[in-house]
């Protein structure tokens, strides 16, 4: 059988990041070099078939927002249609790259594999992660049966819903928590652990439909986090309330979904003016367990960045 394409989407990151010295591993600028770049770096990379580069963006993903995400989604839609391709590789800065595999997990549903990967290095450092990493995500798009959001860092795979950032600086700086990665890829091969993840295509082919109306234009649902910790206030949300265009909220709240009373409060009057509120948890493992009389619902398991991301998709296709 012939191999088929894989497309490599470029959107910047430390991936494409340069320091002034090969010995600079922090002090370094983020998405400086382009995607053709960092592929024709990896010759051995077409050993197992053709690849394709495309440049979606280039940021630092600290900076990422809804215009990207609106092309990002379109660009993988567009590319998981044509027959000839296998699966696609999108490179991302780290920092918000749990975001981002959770968006295009929520509204592209792909049937073929969407990985992720990214670099602690720049490229420019004396050993730099990116093209090992970046080889790994194609051994994934390339594996049999592969489908689904996954993202790869330092020889693991994670899944779109499970994975999270974890440590600041080192080369294997993502956890799946308590789920445990997807698989392993050893040597090029990989070693699955779990099942690929599954999305819903119902709620993301209405979610893609009101994406590809707002682009990167206003009219995205506005939804901010806020935390419960000691000492907490209201304060927070009473001024949202004042301004006006919050539609949701997600409390990123202590251990099982618990609320400082005055937080609290202050989210009961903004869910009677008609504010969505959800429980996540700022605890790194687990997740919120339903109890009897709980006052808001809970986040389904996701993390305060993505439970952010599900509800806005929800507020959409309301
Ligand atoms: N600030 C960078 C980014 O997220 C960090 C990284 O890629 O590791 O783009």
């Amino acid at each position: 059988m012939k191999p088929q394409t894989i497309v490599i989407l470029g959107t910047g990151g430390t991936i494409a990041g340069r320091a002034a010295r090969p010995s600079e591993a922090l002090a370094y600028v983020a998405a400086q070099v382009g995607i053709d770049q960092l592929v024709a770096d990896i010759p051995s990379i077409t050993d197992n078939g053709p690849v394709e580069t495309e440049q979606v963006s280039q940021i630092d993903s600290k900076d990422m927002g809804f215009a990207i995400w609106a092309e990002l989604a379109n660009r993988v839609n567009h590319h998981l249609a044509r027959a000839e391709v296998q699966g696609i590789v999108i490179t991302h800065g780290t920092d918000t790259l749990e975001e981002t595999a959770y968006f295009v997990h929520a509204v592209c549903n792909p049937d073929k594999p969407v990985v992720l990967t990214c670099a602690m290095r720049p490229a420019t450092a004396l050993f730099p992660d990116g093209p090992q990493n970046v080889l790994d995500a194609v051994a994934v798009a390339r594996h049999s049966g592969a489908r689904g959001v996954v993202a790869v860092c330092a020889g693991v795979v994670h899944s779109a819903l499970d994975v999270q950032k974890t440590h600041t600086y080192q080369l294997d700086a993502f956890s799946s928590g308590d789920a445990g990665p997807t698989a392993y890829v050893e040597a090029g091969s990989l070693r699955l652990l779990r099942n690929w993840p599954s999305a819903q295509e119902e709620r993301a082919i209405a979610a893609m439909k009101t994406i590809a109306k707002l682009g990167a234009g206003p009219g995205w649902p506005r939804v901010e986090i806020v935390m419960s910790h000691a000492g907490a206030s209201g304060a927070l949300v009473d001024a949202l309330l004042v301004q006006g265009g919050v539609q949701g909220l997600v409390v990123a709240a202590t251990g099982n979904g618990t609320i400082h009373h005055a937080l609290e409060a202050a989210l009961l009057k903004a869910r009677d003016a008609g504010v969505r509120v959800v429980r996540s948890t700022r605890c790194l493992q687990g997740r919120v367990l339903a109890t009897p009389g709980d006052i808001f619902p809970d986040s389904g398991g996701l993390g305060p960045v993505k439970a952010r991301v599900a509800l806005m998709l929800s507020l959409m296709v309301l």
